[in-house]
């Protein structure tokens, strides 16, 4: 039940957000949207749970959240059901990428977060006679503000990340997606989480923005690039940390050294699955020429053998686009693509048109850089080949982007997949595979450029939901005085200069 569901039938329908499923356009519920006053009796409600919450140590909070997975695994059918009905992904999506996903960084942090979080020396290469610690204090209310495309998975991982750190969390979901929010919510109260330290707040984007200018703590923000600068300039205003992560344009860079069966199924899928509405999904491919004719054949023959429509059923590959936005902005790169020259060698339609919102899976060749295709993320099932000379014009063109979450490198050469991954500008690069490093919790997930600030996942993910502090003691044992206290004097100049050269004398002449 969501924070301000009390209240709800006396506001009748002023202020009603109707969820739809993309696939068949029916409508699947409604929740009432928050108003900025109901905003701040939330927050203030989860700070006073934190502060009971913040109490319990990192292990004991780690135990309760666990039962989280056991309500997870239990009910992933229904949960997987209902993901799929609000958001158009298929079936098989919505329960190894939402639902495992989620088990997987449960099991994980709920394994490791007492060690992660344990204070934690600094050796001190000086001042030997005291010593310096960090120690990691949760920050309170952490505000988490979520997109459609991960409904279930992004904001429940985040919650689970951020109350595991020994916050509160009060969560705004996507307007698109506000059922999958609730019940995944229901879970962790059914997992024995008290309800007033894990809140959601239903509205539009207003409501996101109320959010951040109540007494939160922290901002976990995941969407757009535009929303992401409001967010930043408004948790800037406050003074209050904010992770945003933003857009991607993932490009992958293919060798003419690539499997090249292997290298198609894997593009195949990194920009199909969830019909390209991922953050990393493969949105631009760079091929090297001599590979280029014999990688299209083998990608748009993988493509043609998807089956494309209803998500419910087991055999569909790529279900329905969950947002209209994302069909408006396909047609419009496919149509800008074809005008300026390049060819659709399979898809490139809206399809079902009556039952939902379909796109097909769309291959485009004889494309360039200046195609908004190549430039604007697309976050639809379009995958742009482009054929590049040779390596370092590709590197070029994969960096020539305003965006820098996700690259990918595709050769059996070993050496040269890590060194040109290290030259491509994104927060990660894959050698070999696509998509997959959002499900490796000990992983950094992060963007470089526009795609974000911060990061989630890993132990530093962990880290940055808490304050970290830092104490200096004596240890050993304690001078009556230090020497460079009160009083001043000649005396006092000459330990400093002596110290100074004593110190970083020595060697100074030859640059040492
Ligand atoms: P949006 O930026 O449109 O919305 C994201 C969230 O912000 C929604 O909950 C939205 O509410 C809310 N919001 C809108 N305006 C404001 C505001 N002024 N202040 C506070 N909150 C606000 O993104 P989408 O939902 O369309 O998501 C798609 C985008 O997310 C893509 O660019 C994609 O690449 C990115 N993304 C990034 C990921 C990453 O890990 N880097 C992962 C997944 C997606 P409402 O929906 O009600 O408008």
């Amino acid at each position: 039940m969501s924070a301000n569901s009390e209240e709800s039938s006396e506001q009748g329908d002023i202020g009603r957000i109707d969820s739809h499923n993309p696939a068949t356009g029916e409508l699947l519920g409604s929740v009432q949207s928050s108003t900025p006053e109901q905003v701040l009796a939330a927050v203030e409600k989860a700070r006073i749970a934190q502060a009971t919450w913040q109490r319990l140590d990192p292990k004991e909070r780690g135990k309760r959240l666990m039962h989280v997975r056991g309500g997870l695994v239990e009910r992933a059918e229904e949960i997987a059901a209902q993901i799929t009905a609000e958001s158009g992904k298929t079936q098989v999506e919505s329960l190894s990428m939402e639902i495992t996903g989620l088990a997987d960084l449960v099991t994980y942090f709920g394994k490791r977060a007492h060690k992660i979080l344990a204070p934690e020396r600094i050796p001190l290469h000086l001042m030997k006679h005291r010593a310096s610690y960090l120690h990691y204090k949760p920050r309170g209310v952490v505000g988490i503000i979520s997109p459609w495309n991960f409904p279930f998975l992004i904001p429940m991982g985040e919650a689970y990340m951020a109350l595991l750190a020994g916050n509160a969390v009060v969560l705004k979901p996507s307007e698109v997606t506000p059922l999958v929010a609730d019940l995944g919510r229901e879970l962790f109260i059914k997992a024995g989480i008290p309800g007033d330290l894990f809140q959601v707040i239903h509205g539009r984007g207003d409501i996101g923005a109320a959010l951040i200018n109540s007494n939160i703590d922290m901002v976990c923000f995941t969407g757009s690039v535009a929303t992401g600068r409001k967010v930043g300039a408004a948790c800037g205003e406050r003074l209050i940390p904010c992770i945003l992560e933003l857009g991607g344009k993932a490009a992958a860079v293919v060798c003419d050294d690539a499997d090249l069966d292997r290298t198609a199924q894997a593009l195949v899928w990194g920009a199909f699955a969830n019909s390209g509405q991922i953050c990393a999904s493969v949105e631009r491919v760079y091929a090297m020429e001599s590979i280029h004719d014999e990688l299209v054949s083998k990608v748009v023959e993988n493509t043609r053998r998807l089956k494309h429509g209803d998500p419910k059923d087991m055999q569909t590959d790529v279900g329905a686009v969950c947002f209209p936005r994302q069909l408006q902005v396909a047609r419009e790169l496919v149509d800008d693509a074809v005008e300026k020259g390049a060819t659709i060698q399979v898809g490139g339609q809206q399809v079902h048109e009556d039952k939902g919102m379909f796109f097909q899976p769309t291959i485009l060749t004889g494309v360039n850089q200046d195609m908004r295709c190549m430039r604007d993320e697309s976050f639809s099932p379009l995958m742009p080949i482009m054929k590049v000379k040779n390596e370092e014009e590709a590197i070029d063109l994969a960096n020539d982007s305003n965006l820098g979450l996700l690259g990918y490198v595709f050769t059996k050469n070993r050496d040269k997949g890590k060194r040109l991954a290290e030259r491509i500008q994104s927060g990660t690069v894959m050698v070999n595979d696509v998509l997959v490093t959002y499900g490796l919790p000990e992983t950094p997930w992060m963007g470089v450029k526009d795609s974000g600030l911060g990061r989630v996942h890993s132990a530093e993910g962990l880290r940055s939901l808490c304050q970290a502090r830092h104490v200096n003691h004596d240890q050993f044992f304690t001078l009556p005085r230090e020497m460079w206290w009160y009083p001043y004097g000649d005396k006092a100049y000459k330990r400093a200069l002596g110290a100074l050269r004593l110190l970083f004398g020595r060697n100074s002449r030859k640059g040492l």
